[in-house]
């Protein structure tokens, strides 16, 4: 669904990611872990057509996408959930799933959306401001839903938040995953990561230096912990 060859991408004259190649087939939850710093947001912010400077290959199911516009990629069904969460304090909820212009045909309806997500139902006319962190995230997660995304990118849904509520993030992953979906995830949390992903990339300084099975990375989660200092 999605194969990236040779990126590399640049932030004026730093030049962060470095030739990095990576594939995701359709179905598929993979997990991208590294250092803070390694490339993990701009990876994701590249694939989203969010860098300005990058080079090589990103493909798309069957479209090359480097050179095109994040609107166009959005609507071609990559959807990101980012690190803050990129919601709108001052909008209640219903207000912020709703905002954009969904795909009619891929979009989740509001009534699907709630289906996944009852506590999104529950707080429908609270403002985001007021919602709870592990809230904010699920909410960060239906917005591309609702918009008609088959391919997420999530940066740290788990970040900053309590272990019961960690929880809830995995069922919700494990639940829109069930539907099909397709999930690109940066996390540093490695417990919740193997509930699940099925494999992981590790980067490094911009590059990709690891492809892991969940055995192998059940056999490396220690001295991964220990690299990562997490
Ligand atoms: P973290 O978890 O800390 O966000 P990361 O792996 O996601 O880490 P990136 O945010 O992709 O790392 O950052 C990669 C490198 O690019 C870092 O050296 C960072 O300082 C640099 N960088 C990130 N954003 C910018 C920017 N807007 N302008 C210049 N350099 C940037």
């Amino acid at each position: 669904m999605l194969e990236i060859r040779n990126l590399d991408a640049y932030y004026g004259e730093s030049h962060i990611l470095q030739s990095v190649g990576l594939s995701v087939d359709a179905g598929e939850v993979v997990t991208l872990v590294g250092r803070n710093g390694a490339g993990k947001t701009t990876l994701l912010k590249s694939i989203i057509g969010d860098i300005p400077r990058r080079t090589g290959s990103i493909r798309f199911g069957s479209s090359e996408i480097i050179d095109l516009s994040p609107e166009r990629i959005c609507r071609m069904g990559v959807g990101f959930a980012p690190e803050d969460r990129g919601i709108f304090s001052t909008l209640n909820v219903h207000e912020n799933l709703t905002i954009g212009r969904p795909n009619k045909t891929t979009g989740w309806p509001l009534e699907r959306i709630y289906q996944h997500f009852p506590i999104l139902k529950a707080r429908r006319l609270q403002k985001a401001a007021s919602l709870s962190g592990g809230e904010k995230q699920m909410l960060a997660i239906a917005r591309p839903l609702y918009m008609g995304a088959s391919f997420l990118l999530l940066d740290e849904p788990t970040e900053g938040l309590a272990p019961v509520v960690v929880d809830a993030i995995g069922a919700i992953i494990n639940d829109i995953k069930s539907t099909g979906l397709t999930i690109l995830l940066v996390e540093q949390n490695l417990q919740f990561a193997a509930e699940v992903t099925d494999r992981y990339y590790m980067i490094e300084n911009g590059k990709i230096v690891k492809e892991l099975t969940n055995l192998q990375m059940a056999d490396e989660e220690q001295s991964l912990l220990d690299y990562l200092g997490v």
